[in-house]
């Protein structure tokens, strides 16, 4: 199924429940040049047979300048130009480079998508930000711009290790809880393994997340307003990601909870419960012994910080997400009192 998404100044071809093999259809075989890294190299070498392909090393410690370097040589060896077309087959960490990369590299070339995560198909590779690490500040330098495609192929979950399965549905119940009250029951009713064993069940929850994060990005594509909800979780969540080297589902989770728990001080939010139970049911902590000292500081430190209050991401109920102004000190206590 096409769907075309149309953003501020671009548009984006969606392709669910699409084939790999569509790529040299939709991107032109000649000019194509594909990055992905050495997991899903491994564990689909068919697939990139008679491709130009770039394979990198696997991992969130390789979003890095040195990365984008050393594609740029090859792009150069290869004699890339401007009508050459990037596309980031992989996990978020590839979608983020190869959108990054093409949109600096003789200024920007045209680029698509095919997200092989969970995470990467109903969150990272959807909204347009493409960026990269500095030091210890997750994606610290970047720029908003939107690929032209995103291809779904569900055949490469099969390779897809466990725990990313739940990395995954962290951002899946997160959306359920902002903004889609029908998908957190029928979530209840399945499991992480009732979708891995249905793999149309599984392709229609993928596109109902993916549609549920183009929509909010589509309303604010800079970031002003409604696109503050994806960020449910991720504020406590990476303060702690940061701390405690925890997989970013697992931080969200735990985060996730918190939000519920200073929900209900601020807008008697009372399905704390509820969502502590679901995300237990896909395999997700739901709490930490952690030094409220050390992740308030970073909290601080977080760039989403404004003056001396904070956006912060509350329920108002299941499936209603609200932002509201938290002045520090008061979140201080709150944390405190966790
Ligand atoms: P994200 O969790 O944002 O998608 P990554 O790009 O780091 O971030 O992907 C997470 C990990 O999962 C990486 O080690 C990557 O190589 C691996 N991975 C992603 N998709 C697949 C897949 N379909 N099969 C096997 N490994 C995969
Ligand atoms: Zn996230």
């Amino acid at each position: 199924m096409e769907k075309i998404i149309k953003f501020s100044n671009a548009s984006t071809h969606f392709y669910f429940d699409s084939s790999f093999k569509q790529v040299t259809k939709i991107a032109g075989k000649k000019s194509l040049v594909v990055i992905t890294d050495e997991n899903i190299f491994k564990a689909h070498p068919a697939a990139f047979k008679g491709l130009n392909v770039i394979v990198l090393k696997p991992g969130e410690a390789y979003k890095v300048q040195a990365t984008v370097d050393e594609v740029i040589d090859t792009l150069i060896k290869m004699e890339a130009d401007r009508q050459t077309v990037l596309v980031g087959v992989g996990g978020g960490v590839i979608t983020d480079l190869t959108g990054y990369i093409a949109s600096v590299y003789m200024r920007g070339l045209r680029f698509g998508f095919v997200p092989t995560s969970i995470l990467a198909l109903v969150d990272a590779s959807i909204g347009g930000k493409n960026g990269i690490d500095v030091d210890r500040y997750k994606n610290l330098v970047g720029i908003i711009r939107q690929p032209s495609f995103i291809l779904h192929d569900v055949v490469f979950l099969q390779s897809l290790p466990r725990n990313e399965w739940e990395n995954g549905f962290a951002e899946i119940i997160k959306h359920a809880c902002i903004k889609d009250a029908p998908m957190f029951k029928q979530l209840q009713q399945e499991s992480l393994s009732s979708y891995q064993k249905d793999q149309q069940k599984l392709s229609r929850l993928i596109q109902r997340n993916a549609l549920i994060k183009t929509k909010v990005v589509q309303k604010d594509e800079f970031e002003k307003g409604d696109r503050r909800l994806l960020n449910l979780g991720h504020t406590i969540g990476h303060a702690l990601e940061k701390e405690y080297e925890l997989m970013h589902g697992q931080a969200v989770a735990i985060g996730t909870t918190y939000a519920c728990h200073i929900s209900e001080q601020m807008t008697g939010f009372s399905q704390t419960e509820e969502v502590v139970a679901l995300l237990e049911q896909y395999q997700l902590p739901t709490y930490a012994d952690f030094d409220r000292k050390k992740v308030f500081d970073s909290l601080k430190m977080d760039k989403k910080r404004e003056r001396k209050e904070m956006n912060f991401v509350l329920l108002d109920k299941i499936g209603r997400g609200i932002v509201k102004a938290i002045p520090m000190k008061q979140l201080e206590k709150i944390i405190n009192k966790l």
